[in-house]
């Protein structure tokens, strides 16, 4: 289906012959793997894949396999006519949008799983959640055959994940992370975005706050323990209504083991309910 300037795939069939095609016309696919409801830091990874790839293909898949039970499938926000919008106006050449039958067989039984990454940081709260990740990005990437694949580091564990699953499976595809895209104010954004009401939207920006006076600890006040950054930055989260911490934990950026000093380039990530929206955020922070 063309749609002035964009074509939309959707099954995978047609998305195999789109690759072939394209790869036999020589040119190169980047892909942005999405859940869709699109804002500016998914329109940022589109605009960096057109400097990556001949062919930018935005995938628009809510993931039923990286929720849990108990968590926001149902409710997650979808709007496919805006997302061809946005995505038309960022230039994207193909979305591939295809449905849960499509992509799960009721007898689906493969699963792809890594065995240490997940288990830090949201691993713990979200079990599951990273292996319905590693799935559906392994699907895509052999779906969409792209030569680059994009992600934001905004979700900073799942990129250190599809970075170690596309070198342990030996995919030939180079990934590349985009800076958090952030709302005027500082909030990063996020579809989730949308489930937050006005007083907790000014909750929520506690989280980038909190991470500034991590920052600020660490390159003004020279402090470099741990536990002190984690108690105050937890502090002034909790100093506002609605908010709970899930976690904040100070880590190795590469191997996310948890630090109790910073020495050198430390990831200082978080997860902090506002009312019933669980919010994700982190920085990397670089003592003197
Ligand atoms: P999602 O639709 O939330 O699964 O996100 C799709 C991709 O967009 C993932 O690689 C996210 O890390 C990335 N992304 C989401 N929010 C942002 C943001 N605020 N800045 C940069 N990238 C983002």
């Amino acid at each position: 289906m063309q749609d002035s300037g964009i074509k939309i795939v959707k099954t995978i069939d047609d998305m195999h012959q789109e690759a072939t095609r394209l790869g036999l016309a020589g040119k190169t696919i980047a892909l942005v793997p999405t859940m869709g409801f699109l804002h500016e830091g998914h329109l940022a990874l589109i605009r960096e894949a057109q400097r990556h790839g001949d062919t930018v293909v935005v995938s628009i898949f809510v993931n039923p396999t990286q929720f849990g039970p108990t968590e926001d499938f149902k409710a997650y926000p979808r709007d496919f006519n805006r997302d061809l919008y946005l995505a038309r106006s960022a230039k994207a050449d193909v979305i591939f949008a295809p449905s849960h039958e499509t992509m799960y067989d009721n007898d689906h039984e493969t699963f792809v799983q890594l065995k240490g990454l997940p288990d830090f940081l949201c691993g713990p709260s979200r079990p599951g959640h990273f292996r319905g990740v590693t799935t559906v990005v392994t699907k895509l990437f052999n779906i969409v055959k792209p030569q680059v694949a994009l992600f934001g580091e905004k979700d900073y564990q799942q990129l250190a994940i599809i970075r170690r699953l596309t070198r342990d499976l030996s995919f030939d595809i180079r990934i590349i992370g985009v800076p958090t895209v952030r709302e005027p104010d500082g909030l990063a954004m996020s579809s989730r975005n949308a489930y937050l009401s006005q007083e907790e939207r000014l909750s929520a920006l506690s989280l980038y706050q909190g991470l500034q006076i991590a920052k600020r600890m660490v390159t003004e006040g020279e402090i470099t323990e741990a536990n002190r950054i984690k108690e105050e930055v937890s502090r002034y989260i909790t100093s506002h209504p609605y908010t709970k911490i899930d976690y904040v934990a100070l880590c190795n950026p590469s191997t996310l083991k948890n630090i109790n000093r910073v020495k050198e380039e430390t990831l200082i990530a978080l997860a902090v309910w506002v009312g019933t929206t669980r919010l994700i955020d982190n920085i990397v922070l670089k003592p003197r």
